[in-house]
């Protein structure tokens, strides 16, 4: 059995993988932390039956007497790189979907799980669906290298643009080499019509509306041609598999692995 703390457990990710832990055989949830809700069963949160655990606001006093193996964080930008620190030390290994994080966080993490010689997964993106696209997406880029991202979220998502748009982007400019799209003479009667600028001008347009859940388009054009590479996690589901895997495989990690398809496509 593997025993997991759940940080952010109010929140709507939280709560996803409450009910993913509770229906898994190998799992048992032992903790669960949030600054909200304070209190209260976690079992509702996910329209299940009571748990026995409450909802408590103190991360380290929860990781000290739950005695955890794993620590899933489903936080916000500025909790997250504090929370997954507090867990390492406390020996306990994070698997953490938050998004948001600076690279200095994240350098110091790695730098704190390598010393310590824990496992952590950090990934923007748990669903392999959207591991695919960023996949299919960097193998476009080399034959098609004039590249636009559009991410598209619920509105109550706080950073923009999403850590899964950054990757891709990442890995785009990776797979084209030295190349610079675009009009430098272009002007914008709105500012920021044509979106973020990522290195190579490549642009990144973000989209926040209610109804949305997580959903991405990688659009290539080419010589009287376009390429759309699409994904849309329809519910949070999508995330569980991949979030359940990571919780196995950090268990016999040490160092900081960042991105799932590092656990999917070794
Ligand atoms: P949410 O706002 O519904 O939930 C976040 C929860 O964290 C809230 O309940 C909040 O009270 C709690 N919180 C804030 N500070 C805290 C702290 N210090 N300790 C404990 N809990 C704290 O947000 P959400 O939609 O569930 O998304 C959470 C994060 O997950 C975001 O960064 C989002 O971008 C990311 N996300 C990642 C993936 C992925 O696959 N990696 C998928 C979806 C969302």
């Amino acid at each position: 059995m593997i025993r997991v703390v759940v940080a952010g457990a109010y929140g709507r990710m939280g709560r996803e993988v409450l009910k993913a832990v509770y229906k898994t055989e190998d799992m048992i949830l032992v903790g669960a932390v949030d600054v909200r809700g304070e209190g209260q069963d976690v079992g509702p949160l996910w329209g299940g039956p009571e748990m026995g655990i409450t909802l408590e606001g103190d991360l380290e006093k929860v990781l000290a007497e739950a005695r955890p193996d794993v620590m899933v964080d489903f936080t916000t930008p500025d909790a997250v790189a504090g929370n997954i620190k507090t867990a390492l030390k406390s020996g306990v290994r994070p698997v953490v979907g938050t998004t948001g994080m600076s690279s200095g966080e994240l350098e110091e993490i790695r730098n704190l799980a390598e010393s310590l010689k824990l496992g952590c997964v950090i990934a923007p993106n748990f669903a392999i669906g959207a591991v695919l696209m960023m996949r299919f997406a960097a193998e476009a880029a080399r034959y098609l290298p004039h590249v636009e991202i559009i991410e598209l979220h619920h509105d109550q998502k706080l950073d923009a643009p999403s850590g899964t748009a950054i990757k891709t982007a990442e890995l785009v400019a990776a797979a084209r080499g030295d190349f610079q799209q675009g009009l430098p003479t272009e002007i914008e009667k709105i500012p920021g019509v044509r979106g973020g600028s990522y290195e190579g001008g490549i642009r990144i347009h973000s989209v926040r509306l209610p109804g949305l859940v997580a959903h991405q388009e990688v659009i290539f054009g080419g010589l009287g041609q376009t390429l759309s590479i699409r994904h849309d996690s329809i519910s949070r589901e999508s995330f569980m598999p991949g979030v359940l895997l990571a919780v196995r495989r950090v268990m016999h990690l040490e160092g900081v692995v960042y991105g799932l398809e590092n656990l999917l496509f070794e």
